[in-house]
């Protein structure tokens, strides 16, 4: 809570050099209290994993006194300067560079002011529990609006926030904004879309209609909606080529970025929509403990991405099917990529859902130079939670019937999402024993699923709904999904061979140059379908390569069947769809809005 007497951190935001990607800021810090004071910039932010260092955009920081003399400041580290004494006011300011205008980082330019707020505003240690005011000068001549779950204040331009942590989670799009808005059913919630593009009305008119059966759509699952504070809820979208394609969950918004542009794109870009707006409840609401409180200045680690992320990718697609913005073909290929990654990864033999989500810190939109061996330890926890989701909801409507993943989620809603308790892995098991009310089968679930290795039986949980899992190609050779590049009329092995495919089993790795296949010399992707395409699955072939490093060699790789999957559609696989499969695939895939709102 902010004490009231104590004046608002005040922070002003001007643009002078938008042209080349910076703004100037300045930050006033009273009533402080005596001896060193230290501010920083924050190294991550939250929904994103990885450290991102955000001092590196950061330079010209100057301190001031009260009466504006300039006062020393140190470096104790990367991301901290220190002032060692002071009379009690500090003004900092600085220069700020931003250009990738994403869920993670700034865009300034001409065309907007897009900020992350981590990436963007200093922070005094010690004064998380003070309340924040920012003021944005505008650049004159430009018809620009500011958009933000900031608490709008009276003062143009002026916005608070009641503490740290809703300052950060608060991003804020300024540019020449389209709005569309409507009134969430039976409560006083403003739904906004705040939208910079170069499309026409007519691309954003439908994209709004879209989106409204999403909303709706979403809200449904949880029977529901989120108690938004300030009474809205805003969705911040920058498409075209001033943006970088993104997505980024907040309390009361999101970012949603491309740099593709509205028109044509309009279900494309609904897909981040609905997955963002999914977490309005899901990681927002319904929170991991883990993350709780965010720390700003480590790399924040969950095992629940799974979940947080994993059922949250997978409600995006199902809201899509089921508001009728995707069809249940469209709905069937979303399924079929995810298991195709999924369950054609080796990841799945090294890492349970709860340590894949541990790697956050590693994969999400971090960077490093050294080659990682990932094609084979890892998969991201969107595809993995998302199928986990799948297995779940279609196990729970095979065995329990009435109960649906819709049930457990509303359960999780009540019990951890709307009275804000932050909830364990613990927590999640206990529920799904509730709900089913069979403790032995949450117990199992999670052990094989959710900490074990295993993977659950799609082909037999896809048949329920009438959906047939095959190879899309069963009779072609294959030497695995390993990644071949062509260049200078060679094939190049680009990275580390799959665990368990003919090219590894053969001893072949990364930057290995594969020069004939059973005799015929493979320059490009054409030689080695037409090479392959002699071959059945079983077969056994001639390699020649080159290594990294020596001559060429000579082995024999066994051909597999393609290892390609599809999920289709009964009635598309020429198989009968039973009433039964019917009415399961309905009360799965059909809208819950008309028939199921409570
Ligand atoms: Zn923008
Ligand atoms: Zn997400």
């Amino acid at each position: 809570m902010a004490a009231a007497a104590q004046q608002p951190i005040t922070y002003t935001l001007s643009f002078p050099n938008a042209v080349h990607h910076e703004a100037d800021i300045k930050v006033v810090f009273a009533e402080l209290p005596a001896g060193l004071f230290s501010v920083r910039m924050a190294r991550s932010s939250p929904g994103r994993y990885a450290l991102h260092e955000f001092a590196k955009n950061i330079y010209k920081v100057k301190a001031y006194n009260s009466v504006g003399q300039e006062i020393t400041l140190t470096r104790p580290n990367p991301h901290q300067w220190d002032i060692p004494s002071h009379d009690g006011t500090v003004t900092i300011t600085y220069t700020l560079f931003g250009d990738r205008a994403d869920g993670t980082y700034n865009g300034i330019s001409e065309e907007h002011v897009h900020l992350n707020m981590p990436a963007t505003l200093m922070y005094g240690l010690g004064l998380d529990n003070r309340a924040r005011l920012v003021q944005f000068n505008l650049p004159a001549g430009k018809n620009w609006q500011i958009a933000t779950q900031l608490k709008k204040e009276t003062t143009p331009n002026t916005y608070t926030a009641p503490h740290l942590q809703y300052l950060m989670d608060s991003p804020v799009e300024i540019s020449d904004l389209k709005f569309s808005e409507w009134q969430l059913p039976a409560q006083n919630k403003t739904i906004r879309i705040a939208l910079h593009t170069q499309a026409g009305d007519k691309a954003f008119a439908d994209y709004t209609t879209k989106a409204k059966k999403v909303v709706a759509e979403a809200g449904a699952v949880f029977g529901q909606f989120p108690d938004y504070d300030f009474n809205s809820y805003t969705f911040l979208a920058c498409y075209g080529p001033q943006a970088v394609g993104d997505g980024m969950e907040h309390r009361n918004s999101t970012f949603i970025t491309s740099s593709q542009p509205l028109e044509n794109n309009v279900n494309t870009h609904l897909s981040t929509f609905s997955h963002e707006y999914f977490h309005s409840w899901n990681v927002e609401r319904i929170r991991p403990k883990s993350l709780e409180p965010f720390n700003y200045a480590e790399a924040n680690m969950s095992g629940e991405l799974w979940f947080a992320e994993g059922f949250t990718n997978y409600y995006g697609d199902l809201v899509l099917c089921r508001s009728g913005v995707n069809t249940v073909t469209e709905y069937a290929q979303n399924i079929s990529a995810e298991l195709n990654h999924v369950l054609n990864s080796p990841g799945h033999q090294y890492f349970s859902p709860v340590q894949m989500s541990y790697q956050a810190p590693f994969v999400d939109a971090a960077q490093s130079i050294d080659p990682v061996n990932r094609v084979n330890t890892y998969i991201s926890y969107y595809p993995f939670g998302s199928v986990i989701g799948l297995a779940l909801d279609l196990t729970l409507r095979t065995r329990f019937k009435i109960i649906t993943l819709d049930t457990y989620m509303q359960a999780i809603w009540r019990k951890h999402g709307q009275p804000e308790i932050p909830y364990t892995l613990t927590d999640l098991e206990n529920i799904l024993g509730s709900v089913t009310r069979d403790p032995e089968f949450a117990q199992a679930f999670f052990q094989q699923h959710i900490y074990g290795l295993k993977l659950a039986d799609y082909k037999f949980l896809l048949a329920q709904a009438g959906f047939l899992l095959r190879p899309v190609n069963p009779n072609k050779a294959s030497l695995g999904l390993t990644l071949l590049n062509f260049r200078n009329n060679a094939a190049v092995i680009q990275t580390g061979t799959l665990v368990g495919s003919p090219l590894y089993q053969a001893g072949l790795d990364r930057e290995d140059v594969i020069q004939t296949i059973a005799g015929k010399k493979i320059n490009s992707y054409n030689d080695l379908a037409a090479a392959l395409a002699a071959h059945k699955p079983g077969d056994r072939v001639n390699i020649t390569y080159t290594p990294r490093v020596g001559a060429s060699k000579e082995t024999i790789v066994t051909l597999i069947p393609d290892p390609q999957l599809e999920a289709v559609p009964y009635e598309t696989a020429g198989l009968p769809l039973t009433k039964q499969m019917k009415a399961f695939r309905a009360s799965w895939l059909s809208s819950k809005v008309k028939s199921g709102r409570k």
